[in-house]
């Protein structure tokens, strides 16, 4: 086709089929929301490989015939704050692309990408989230209100409204930070828990008492402002937290 007809037509199928996928960019029928179905197909194959390989408890991977009772060799014995820990896929330096959706989404203009990753964790992680009643809460991990101020969008929400739809749960803002923390990036694992601590609290009616509570960051590091948050959620009476995040940094 002669470069200006074939321009013609790119511009016809992108009137027809407006969605591209994010990740191959191709266009046409196939692609619902942002990734085509080969690529849909490829990360939810990922993210089902993932389960059978990481630690129910903290979500880092483990060896094929690890004994996973109580949790992995890392996190066994140790308090995390959670009850179990779901993430899509690994997040290391430069690694593609499950870090690459958590990096997107930090900004509104990839807020498109949440129901997407919704629909993985429902489908992917199935038994994690049958064992989750029908009334528990879907709840992120919320900003400070300094920090909020000065930018209203905040992927955790877009998230855990995303993930509730989802998982036909009720989402609810059942916490609220109380403490303005500084960025933790480069901090060791003992300094974040220490500035995580006390971060906290439940909201004034967020009816807690006995119930499951589904919490929704977009990444897991070393567990300091998930485990935080989920201590907030059971010091206020919460049965059972389940972390949920798009990827585990290791
Ligand atoms: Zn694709
Ligand atoms: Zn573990």
């Amino acid at each position: 086709m002669a470069p200006a007809w074939r321009a013609v037509g790119e511009a016809v199928c992108d009137l027809v089929f407006p969605w591209r996928c994010t990740l191959c960019l191709a266009a046409g029928p196939a692609v619902r929301g942002p990734f085509c179905d080969d690529c849909r197909a490829e990360l939810l194959a990922e993210a089902v490989a993932y389960r059978e390989a990481s630690c129910p408890r903290c979500a880092l991977p483990v060896g094929p015939y690890a004994d996973l009772a109580g949790g992995c060799s890392e996190c066994r014995g140790k308090a995390l704050g959670f009850d179990a820990a779901v993430a899509l896929g690994l997040h290391r330096k430069d690694e593609a692309p499950w870090r690459d959706f958590v990096l997107a989404i930090k900004d509104e203009r990839g807020a498109f990408l949440a129901p997407a990753m919704a629909s993985l964790w429902a489908e992917a992680r199935r038994e994690a989230f049958e064992a989750v009643p029908s009334d528990a809460l879907v709840t992120p991990v919320p900003q400070h209100w300094f920090r909020r101020l000065r930018r209203r969008y905040n992927q955790t929400d877009v998230l855990a409204r995303a993930l509730a739809v989802s998982l036909r749960r009720e989402p609810r803002d059942a916490l609220r930070r109380v403490k303005y923390t500084p960025h933790l990036v480069g901090r060791t694992r003992q300094d974040r828990d220490a500035v995580m601590r006390g971060a906290f609290a439940a909201r004034r009616g967020a009816e807690l008492k006995g119930r499951t509570v589904v919490l929704v960051d977009d990444v897991l590091t070393t567990g300091s402002t998930l485990g935080s948050a989920a201590r907030a959620l059971m010091r206020a009476g919460a049965r059972r937290v389940v972390a949920v995040v798009i990827s585990r940094e290791a």
